[in-house]
């Protein structure tokens, strides 16, 4: 744990200890059987919310433990070790859902809807992404008309993580056209009585996590900040969800690297198992200090585009590549289900493809130095110069 560039207080050490507590007494002997059931138990959100996880930066007023980014990145690390599928639910909740309410939200939505979203009573989802509507968020399709004090949502959204056991959903749609002709796009609180869960979409790792597509026919919402700044939110929000994972692939090939033996001595003992343990450990510290770097930086109230932009796409492409690692290092045993090797690599894979793919979240130093008023613009050069190639509307 960095504590000499972060230090944490007395009152963040305790809550990373009961995480880790948690992580080790109640996720870790239930990670297989979760996995292999492609399912969590609702309860386990309960737990999770009594130590403080389902709100751990969210203000004390609105019942959140008030804590940094810093320490809620190491928890997410923490608890990512013991099962990734679980981190990445909270994850998404704590970032996504809460994020957003408690960063745009009314005075009276955030007193009517954190609260219970942080005590873990209810889980938050968060629905961005369509069918037709991935990297390029301004296509999104989801449509939304003002009835009075409240709106009508119609659509489709695909790849909702916990979308069909969320109490509570933050949809982003469209509100109309803006001046120059684009979709307006804007944010909405939606109860769950108002979505149409179509499935659980089966994925290649995080198995027990609900990855949802959801359908809304004239759903009943109320609009989350201002009229035609969904987009922005929702980058905004995106911004301060990276975290990354790998850890647990690594300790345990360091261990088999000692304990199994070829040719009468430790694997560990050969040169090139050495050099991949050693790449994966200076990977595995570089994503720590970028990620906290980043996590630091939010704390100050920076803007953190570049930087969490950075740290996401490091973080996640060497997590791959130190699960992969490992399976090698695993040799068969790795390719076996026995040993969770295969689920880390699995797993770990989806970090360069949620919450924008590595090509989409690729940021370059342009990044920093633009003058550009959209949000996008400061997230991705890269991205948003091939989208004016291939004209595609953003
Ligand atoms: C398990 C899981 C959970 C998820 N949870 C959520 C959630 O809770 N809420 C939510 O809203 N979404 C969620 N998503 C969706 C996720 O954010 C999207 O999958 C992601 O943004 C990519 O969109 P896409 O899948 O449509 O890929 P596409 O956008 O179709 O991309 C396909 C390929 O084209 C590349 N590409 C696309 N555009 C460009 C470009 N301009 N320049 C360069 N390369 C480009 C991409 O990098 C990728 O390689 C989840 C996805 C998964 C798999």
């Amino acid at each position: 744990m960095m504590t000499l560039e972060h230090p944490l207080d007395d009152e963040s050490r305790a809550f990373l200890s009961d995480v880790e507590e948690f992580g080790r007494t109640e996720v870790a002997p239930n990670a297989d059987q979760w996995d292999h059931d492609e399912q969590l138990p609702r309860e386990i959100f309960t737990k999770a919310g009594k130590i403080g996880m389902m709100g751990m930066v969210a203000p004390k007023e609105y019942g959140g433990r008030g804590l940094s980014y810093v320490t809620a990145a190491f928890a997410v690390k923490g608890l990512g070790k013991q099962y990734a599928s679980l981190a990445m639910d909270i994850a998404a909740h704590n970032a996504l859902a809460v994020g957003q309410i408690n960063m745009f939200g009314t005075e009276e939505q955030k007193r009517k809807y954190l609260p219970r979203l942080t005590s873990g009573e209810w889980i938050g989802g968060w629905g961005l992404t369509e069918p037709n509507a991935g990297s390029d968020t301004g296509g999104i399709e989801t449509k939304a008309d003002a009835h009075g004090d409240h709106w009508h949502v119609s659509g489709m959204k695909h790849f909702i993580t916990s979308g069909r056991v969320a109490d509570l959903l933050v949809v982003i749609a469209t509100t109309g056209r803006t001046e120059v002709g684009k979709n307006e796009i804007s944010a909405f609180i939606m109860m769950k009585d108002q979505v149409t869960p179509v499935r659980k979409i089966h994925t290649y790792g995080m198995r027990a996590s609900e990855t949802s597509e959801l359908r809304f026919t004239n759903s009943k919402a109320e609009i989350l900040g201002e009229r035609g700044r969904g987009r922005e939110q929702a980058l905004t929000v995106l911004d301060r969800g990276r975290i990354g994972i790998a850890e647990a692939a690594f300790d345990r090939a360091n261990s088999y690297a000692n304990e199994r033996k070829q040719f009468g001595h430790p694997i560990g003992n050969v040169q090139a198992i050495q050099w991949m343990l050693v790449d994966s450990a200076m990977e595995m510290e570089a994503s720590e200090v970028m990620t906290m770097h980043a996590a630091h930086l939010q704390d100050q109230g920076a803007n953190t585009t570049k930087e969490s932009a950075m740290a996401k796409l490091f973080a996640s492409e060497s997590a791959v590549k130190i699960c992969d690692r490992s399976m090698q290092i695993h040799g068969g045993y790795s390719y076996s289900r026995d040993l969770p090797i295969e689920r880390y690599l699995r797993d770990a894979k989806l970090c360069t493809i949620g919450e924008r793919t590595s090509e989409g979240a690729a940021p370059s130093h342009r990044a920093s130095c633009s003058q550009g008023s959209e949000a996008t613009q400061a997230r991705s050069p890269r991205a948003t110069q091939s989208e004016r190639v291939g004209g595609q509307a953003s």
